[in-house]
């Protein structure tokens, strides 16, 4: 089985609203039948959501705050219902401070599985221009990064955390003894968080050039029994299931041989392929 778990309906983050209907849903899973994608899940960004406003305070956050999450949540239910192997979730941004309330509004709709990203580390977005590693020395950027995405594993309220080393988007690095550091000790709270990682292709397509995560980090998680999710991170529908085989190569390259499927926020292991 193949996955695509990471994807928005909505269109372009700079688009004025969101187009979420059913039938743009069908689109979505025409792409993943031709590259060979057995189910996707959508994951439209929180903050797209004027129910989740009072939550941001990142300008460029509040600014796309437009779109209704019962319109959104409707037109994927309404794909399911139609019998499409569709799955609902959500790309959910985590900042300290947020957990109580993010998880009592969430709470109140059907997610199939949430996923946490880090996007903006003290103020500084990661993978936009000036990005954290233009404010502050690169080693230190990356500590901080990975301190907050450990803290959303931690948080308890993810399944799976989105494009685990986003850090690297703009192909900055630390010295590679501080990046082993940091990749051993995100799998450790990965591991006793008890969270998935996705293998995202989108970095491909990203100045990094890579797919997310490093082979370290993946091959860390491995070692430690995380399950892992495949992703697109596909905003049009022509991007579902893209280079979506180079991250499950990657996946078995370091020993993964399941993928994981959601249901309703329960998991189970499939075979990869
Ligand atoms: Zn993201
Ligand atoms: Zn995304």
């Amino acid at each position: 089985m193949i996955v695509d778990y990471h994807m928005h309906l909505r269109g372009s983050d700079d688009e004025p609203r969101g187009r979420y209907s059913a039938e743009r849903a069908e689109e979505y899973v025409e792409q993943a039948r031709r590259t060979g994608v057995d189910e996707i899940g959508f994951s439209d960004h929180v903050y797209h959501f004027v129910q989740t406003s009072e939550l941001w305070e990142i300008p460029w956050m509040l600014e796309r705050c437009v779109d209704d999450l019962d319109e959104y949540v409707g037109a994927v239910t309404e794909a399911k219902a139609r019998g499409l192997p569709v799955k609902l979730g959500l790309e959910v941004d985590y900042f300290p401070g947020t957990e109580r309330e993010l998880a009592r509004l969430l709470a109140a709709y059907p997610w199939d599985y949430l996923l946490g990203s880090v996007h903006f580390v003290d103020g500084f977005p990661v993978d936009q221009e000036p990005g954290l590693v233009h404010k502050v020395p690169v080693g230190e950027a990356w500590r901080r990064y990975f301190t907050w995405l450990r803290n959303a594993a931690r948080s308890g309220l993810f399944d799976v955390l989105a494009h685990p080393d986003l850090i690297k988007f703009f192909r900055m690095r630390p010295a590679d003894d501080d990046l082993h550091y940091l990749h051993v000790e995100t799998a450790d709270a990965i591991e006793a968080a008890g969270v998935c990682v996705e293998v995202s292709a989108a970095g491909l397509h990203k100045p990094t050039g890579e797919i997310y995560p490093d082979r370290e980090l993946l091959a860390a998680c491995r070692e430690r029994g995380v399950p892992v999710t495949l992703a697109s991170d596909a905003h049009e529908p022509a991007h579902v299931g893209r280079d979506i085989n180079r991250a499950a190569e990657l996946a078995r390259d370091v020993g993964y041989q399941t993928v994981t499927v959601f249901d309703g926020r329960a998991r189970r292991q499939e075979p990869m392929g």
